[in-house]
């Protein structure tokens, strides 16, 4: 594309979509016309590609969310006209960062499982993978989160409110979703390019909006009843109105189950469609061209539904389910408990009483196998999808796919060893390993374009970018004194963009010459932000003791989304803006130590935290993280560690090397052998300086307006601290004390981080999609 074409068709499109001359458009109608004149460049290449894959067999990503950010730098990069594209904007004198900024995040998910989904994407279309995704257009994305008084407040997020220029409307494709016999609605798809790096492969992602299937009632608005006249779009609409905004735990919620029924659904109608229109004679050929993976039980209605919809074609119920197995693999995200999604029957059966059969009939199909196998009865309970009034999607979604994954080594091991062993005992071969990763796409070529070009500089190409390993080759230059200074450079550069940038949206100053520590994740016990801020809350007393020790300076930086009814997080939400309020006004020591909670953490934040980073925080009591994903990303931009032994923190320092990061804390075996002989209140009285921080909570020190919740966190630390955060914390201000003397030596302290990005070439998610593709999905690539 030329830049005259380019402008010429950014000006033509101003005038057509606004009537207006684009020079008079405001930035969020100028970020849409530019968005129209990329993606009328796109189209014919997303076409061909459609073409390409044609009747091959193709994978299909079903998941509840999509955390997909901006997509305008993205696509920019992918289809490599980034630069032709802002010189063109220059000349017209748009300003292309705040263009960038006027995007709406497209915020579909709540953390790690819906950021993989939108890595994954980004890799599928990279290695030319037939990989098409499959989700909800919620209207409302993940909510915006606000401060005030130091609590966390809801806002809606009406990410759609704008138009989206990336998302293209498909009604001919639209079908019906039919929950029971007088309940049904219409899915409408929505489908956004996902383009591959070198724009050879453009995929979709396909997300469907709820709708009604009359619209309007003509009826009700001649008589006056206007509110009527258009009730049923609304409670229709209902459906995909919004994200649960829950992360690792199971709402059980009417509506949740109806946007779980209906995008699977559709999905399935709509694989079924084609199938069908192509003219194949037998559905054996079904499996042989569809390979489904599960993301998490929350699209697990397809398997029932497939059945069904095999049914409904003549197909018998056992070749159906053989089909449906031969099609479909799930993947575990979690190991705790309250996060695996288990249905009331009767709210089941209200729902979806014609789907409920069909999980009886597999259920009875699974006690045959039990009997057939000789399984004792006292061990069904391991088994059974319906158990008493309880439906159990997991067991459902390991009997019924034909593999189950989870996502990081130690987590498969105790899928193996613990939480599925009678599953693994009955199929050995069913239960595999895919360690998560990231797109280097996203999290270092576009948000780090300093040090992408060192490293471009240094390897001789650009070849990383599409091959992560090549990372290794810069090891050997660990200790060349040049490389490690340029490299220290962009490190001093990256943070002081991000001091910038809080200055301006958090309003603290922050000093870029200080250790950059960050905890960015979503707000949960078992990932121990609270550990975190009772360390700064001790090292705060222990200078407070010792003014004129030779103290590291340090800069705490969090950022994090609670549940909205997650009361203890939010409490621990509250707790830390309170510490951080205590720490950067008291002049002892805000000169040392400050603390910040950026408001808001969402991708694009997180694009600026990553590349800032000096020491990426992965504190989960070990066994409870499944992977991660931010610890990777930090890795990635040469970041060091300081994290338990838990999800893919053991592989990070299987890579590069315990020595360059900071370890601590239980092992899974110590915490199992702790639990059931654990005394928190002697693990905080045996810890120096521990019971002053505890009983801070409520003795005064900090104020939670009134609400009792630092009572609550203080009870729930003394009564059974769960997460064993008085257990290890000795052990993790130890980890935290090394690096702050570590970093007076900045040379060795910083060619840690440098060995960390070296060796983060096993974290792209190219690497990971490539094992899904052929060990589990067997698509081929398309040149
Ligand atoms: C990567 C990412 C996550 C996942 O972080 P974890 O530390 O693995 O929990 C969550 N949210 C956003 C915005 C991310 O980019």
């Amino acid at each position: 594309m030329t830049s005259l074409q380019l402008k010429d068709r950014i000006e033509g499109k101003a005038y057509e979509s606004h009537g207006q001359s684009f020079y008079e458009l405001n930035e969020k109608e100028q970020f849409n016309v530019v968005g129209n004149a990329i993606m009328e460049y796109l189209v014919p290449e997303w076409i061909e590609s459609k073409r390409k894959f044609g009747k091959k067999k193709q994978a299909y990503y079903l998941s509840a969310e999509f955390l997909m950010g901006r997509a305008l730098s993205n696509n920019l990069v992918n289809l490599g006209i980034e630069g032709e594209v802002k010189q063109t904007l220059e000349e017209m004198g748009v300003d292309y960062n705040a263009l960038e900024d006027a995007e709406d995040d497209a915020g579909l998910g709540n953390g790690g499982l819906g950021r993989l989904a939108a890595c994954f994407l980004d890799s599928g279309a990279t290695l030319d993978y037939p990989l098409s995704g499959y989700g909800i257009l919620y209207q409302y994305g993940i909510f915006k989160q606000n401060f005030v008084n130091g609590f966390q407040v809801e806002e809606a997020d009406p990410w759609l409110e704008h138009d989206n220029p990336w998302l293209i409307k498909n009604s001919n494709d639209a079908v019906i979703v039919e929950f029971s016999d007088n309940d049904k609605v219409e899915a409408v798809p929505y489908d956004m390019p996902i383009v591959g790096y070198g724009g050879d492969t453009i995929n979709t992602l396909r997300l469907w909006k709820a709708e009604a299937i009359h619209k309007f009632n003509f009826q009700a608005f001649d008589e006056g009843k206007y509110i009527d006249s258009v009730k049923a779009q609304n409670e229709a609409e209902t459906i995909s109105r919004i994200l649960y905004p829950n992360d690792s735990t199971n709402e059980g919620k009417k509506l949740r189950l109806k946007q779980q029924y209906f995008f699977t659904s559709a999905s399935l109608q709509d694989l079924m469609d084609n199938f069908k229109a192509e003219g194949h004679k037998s559905f054996d050929d079904f499996s042989k061209l569809h390979s489904i993976q599960l993301n998490d039980t929350h699209p697990a209605l397809a398997i029932p539904e497939l059945i069904r919809l095999l049914e409904k074609e003549g197909v018998d119920f056992e070749r159906a389910f053989d089909i449906t197995q031969k099609s479909m693999a799930y993947t575990n995200h979690t190991l705790l408990a309250e996060a695996l999604e288990v249905w009331d029957k009767g709210l089941f059966t209200s729902v979806l009483p014609n789907l409920y059969p069909y999980i009886e009939e597999i259920n009875a199909r699974l006690v045959r196998e039990l009997k057939e196998w000789q399984v004792d009865k006292d061990e069904w309970h391991n088994f059974l999808i319906i158990q008493g009034n309880s439906i159990h999607m997991a067991f459902m979604s390991i009997y019924a796919t034909r593999a189950v994954n989870g996502v990081a080594a130690i987590h498969t091991d105790l899928l193996k060893t613990d939480v599925l062993k009678s599953w693994h005992d009955m199929f050995p071969d069913r239960i595999l390993n895919k360690t998560n990763g990231i797109t280097q796409r996203r999290w270092l070529l576009q948000s780090n374009p300093q040090l992408s070009g060192m490293i471009t500089d240094l390897l001789g190409s650009k070849e990383w970018v599409t091959s992560l390993e090549q990372l290794k080759g810069l090891e050997p230059m660990q200790d060349d004194e040049a490389v490690l200074e340029r490299f220290i450079d962009i490190k001093r550069e990256k943070k002081q963009e991000l001091s910038e940038y809080i200055q301006f949206h958090e309003e603290v100053d922050i000093d870029p010459d200080s250790i950059f520590d960050i905890q960015i994740k979503r707000l949960h016990e078992y990932k121990r932000q609270l550990m975190m801020a009772f360390y700064i809350a001790d090292l705060y007393n222990r200078i407070k003791a010792d003014p004129d020790e030779e103290w590291t300076k340090r800069t705490f930086i969090f950022g994090a989304k609670a549940a909205p009814g997650y009361y203890i997080a939010k409490a621990i939400i509250k707790y830390i803006n309170e510490l951080a309020g205590k720490v950067n006004t008291d002049p002892d020591v805000n000169g040392i130590i400050k603390v910040v909670f950026v408001e808001n953490y969402g991708v694009s934040y997180a694009e600026r935290l990553f590349p800032a980073a000096d020491v990426s925080e992965q504190i989960s009591l070990a066994g409870k993280e499944a992977s991660g994903t931010g610890n990777m990303k930090f890795m990635l931009n040469g970041a060091v560690t300081v994290g338990t032994m838990d999800g893919a923190n053991v592989e990070i320092v299987e890579e590069a090397g315990k020595e360059n990061n900071y370890i601590f804390g239980m092992e899974v075996d110590e915490v199992v052998a702790k639990r059931g002989n654990y005394d928190p209140i002697a693990a905080m009285k045996r810890t120096e300086g521990l019971e002053q921080v505890v009983e801070s909570l409520v003795d005064g020190t900090f104020n939670d307006n009134n609400t009792g919740m630092f009572q609550d966190l203080y009870n729930s630390l003394t009564a059974e601290d769960q997460y064993f955060i008085l257990e290890d914390f000795e052990s993790y201000r130890q980890a935290q004390d090394q690096i702050a003397s570590d970093f007076k030596d900045q040379k060795a302290f910083y060619r840690k981080g440098f060995i960390n990005m070296a060796n983060a070439g096993k974290f792209s998610s190219d690497r990971t999609l490539e094992e899904y593709a052929t060990e589990i999905w067997h698509v081929s690539k398309q040149q």
